[in-house]
């Protein structure tokens, strides 16, 4: 089983965020608790998700689609 844990994102523009690993929520800071799920979070993992790409890849799909 692994621990709940925020899971920290770093956006290319700097702006950084922590993710809840249990219910996926977004938040700006890292919590004690997960202020979404209640739970208690043992640690912050630094999880150098290229969000930023997954968006870029999301708006070139989406163009993909739009130009049929
Ligand atoms: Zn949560």
């Amino acid at each position: 089983m692994r621990k709940p844990h925020w899971i920290m994102k770093e956006h290319l523009c700097g702006q950084i965020e922590y993710v809840c690993s249990r219910c996926g929520a977004a938040f700006d800071n890292a919590w004690e608790e997960c202020p979404e799920c209640g739970v208690k979070m043992k640690k912050v993992k630094y999880d150098p998700i290229l969000v930023e790409e997954y968006e870029m890849l999301d708006i070139l799909l989406g163009d993909d689609e739009d130009d049929w």
